[in-house]
């Protein structure tokens, strides 16, 4: 697997737990706000095998009760499946997967391997991220259907879905019409609202997007009656708030 950096100690990759996150190289989007641009080429980093990567969850095994494995696009990683399979096997942490859900066959084949996915919903707009068309936006739903599923069939799995609030990607009148469809695809479990941060985006792009105000998006959440999913918003200025 190759891996562009560990964080051996993060309390912000998987929601409630301590964790050591693997950040994996490459992604096949290209996303105007990312924060991890540096890996999307897939040219940073080196690669690890299984027991190379046990070897570093075992130094910090102690003060973690989880293994994140994000991106990049971790399902891009052809060894996905045994590296999880190897610590699931040879650990007693879980494992978790941050991921952008575009790549539907992956999701399927690793959701029964581990304790929870997060996937990032980019827009309901085709086109205002590259490579984000309709077909792609079709399949990202394909894979949060099939989380939701899994977390109905095992509830300890955790299902989250992450949309970050800035302009053009999700304005706020798009809010509700994201968080109304995922009830309608049957979605159950987390929906974290992300604030934007314009820190370490690539500074081209720093003018064409706007934040919005976490508050406003806030107040539209908690406006709508009978919310069946845990809504969490991650500020800038007050960290995690439970929303709903
Ligand atoms: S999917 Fe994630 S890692 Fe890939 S470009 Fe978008 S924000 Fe960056």
């Amino acid at each position: 697997m190759k891996i562009a950096a560990i964080v051996p100690y993060s309390t912000v990759d998987e929601l409630g737990r301590s964790s050591i996150t693997f950040f994996t190289s490459g992604c096949n989007l290209d996303c105007q706000y990312c924060h991890n641009h540096r890996l999307i080429s897939g040219s940073v980093g080196k690669e690890m095998t299984v027991d190379d990567i046990l070897t570093v969850i075992n130094d910090n095994a102690r003060f973690i009760t989880s293994v994140v494995i994000s991106g990049g696009e971790p399902t891009l990683q052809p060894d996905l499946l045994d590296v999880v399979t190897a610590i699931k096997q040879r650990t007693k942490l879980r494992v978790y997967i941050n991921s952008n859900g575009t790549r539907f066959d992956a999701i399927r084949d690793i959701a029964g391997m581990v304790d929870g996915i997060s996937i990032d919903f980019k827009t309901m707009m085709p086109g205002v991220i590259p490579h984000y068309d309709s077909r792609t936006i079709e399949t990202v739903i394909k894979s949060i259907r099939y989380i939701a599923n899994e977390y109905r069939r095992r509830p300890t799995f955790k299902a989250e879905v992450r949309l970050t609030i800035a302009e053009p990607m999700i304005p706020l009148g798009m809010v509700p019409i994201i968080v109304m469809s995922l009830i309608s695809w049957t979605y159950e479990g987390y929906l974290v609202i992300q604030e934007f941060d314009d820190e370490n985006i690539r500074p081209e792009f720093k003018h064409l997007l706007k934040p919005i105000d976490i508050d406003r998006v806030v107040s539209m959440i908690r406006s709508i009656d009978t919310m069946p999913l845990y809504v969490i918003a991650r500020t800038l200025a007050n960290g995690i708030v439970l929303v709903q």
